[in-house]
């Protein structure tokens, strides 16, 4: 790839007064954390009408929580990796206001960025499906099966599984970054889960510069992106901060 489509994005962002991320499950992947779509991904195991409907865990959370205790165990082992790093330097550096993510991990906090919506939960806070109680994820109940809350209701990760709306409190954000950023990076993400997927349409009809970074193209790359950093984004990212920074 060329050193100019680096540079592009790097002065977009310089200029940009506002700069939005929108990150997926292929920021995760070097972390150790497979995403769901390529093949060997999550979905080949655990078929999502199967595993990731609420029709599915409110009609066998044991089965459903075989899933989320082994997604549990590989994100609890999980650190950020020189990508998420790089967003972390590029907010402390002030070129990035925001993050909007799809992954449920929590490893951009980890990493040290402090404003981060997660669109789709997180998979360390768990909800009861039948009163309020809340607590976190817990692998020592795994032999137990799907653990219970203390009125008897099933504990559900705070996760949006297909078919749920997602919070209004994420969508709003997420929503009014995406329509007032001047720029977005778009990390790992195959554009194929909605409402996520729309937000970098939204960007680009307020004007927004598109910067995308993934292994392979997607539907984003051929007509909104404007910038595409073809490769694992925890080689690029870095490349990129290193650029905007040296401004
Ligand atoms: P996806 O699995 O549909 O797509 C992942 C994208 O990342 C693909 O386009 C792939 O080409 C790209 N990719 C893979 N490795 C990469 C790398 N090293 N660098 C850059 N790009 C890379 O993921 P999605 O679009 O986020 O949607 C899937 C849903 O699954 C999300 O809603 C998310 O909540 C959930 N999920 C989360 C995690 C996590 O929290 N880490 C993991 C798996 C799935």
């Amino acid at each position: 790839m060329s050193e100019e489509v680096f540079r592009k994005a790097a002065e977009a962002i310089n200029r940009a007064p506002l700069v939005v991320a929108v990150t997926g499950a292929g920021a995760s992947v070097e972390s150790g954390i497979p995403d769901f779509r390529s093949t060997g991904g999550l979905w080949s195991k655990y078929p999502p009408a199967e595993y990731a409907t609420m029709d599915a865990f409110l009609d066998d959370p044991d089965k459903v929580w075989v899933m989320f205790y082994e997604l549990g165990e590989t994100i609890l082992a999980a650190q950020p990796n020189p990508g998420h790093l790089a967003l972390a330097k590029l907010e402390e550096f002030g070129k990035l206001q925001g993050i909007v993510t799809q992954n449920i991990d929590g490893l951009h906090q980890q990493a040290g960025n402090t404003v981060v919506i997660e669109y789709h939960g997180n998979v360390h806070n768990l909800g009861c499906s039948s009163c309020f109680r809340r607590r976190r994820m817990d692998l020592s109940f795994r032999a137990h099966g799907a653990p219970r809350c203390e009125c008897g209701g099933y504990m559900k990760p705070s996760v949006v599984l297909f078919g749920e709306p997602i919070p209004p409190k994420p969508l709003m954000q997420a929503d009014t970054l995406a329509r007032t950023c001047n720029a977005m990076l778009i990390v790992g993400t195959s554009a194929q889960v909605y409402p996520a997927a729309g937000l970098p349409y939204a960007a680009k009809e307020n004007g927004a510069f598109i910067i995308e970074c993934n292994v392979e193209p997607t539907e984003f790359t051929h007509s909104i992106t404007d910038a595409f950093l073809q490769g694992p984004a925890g080689e690029n990212l870095p490349k990129l901060a290193q650029l905007v920074m040296a401004r």
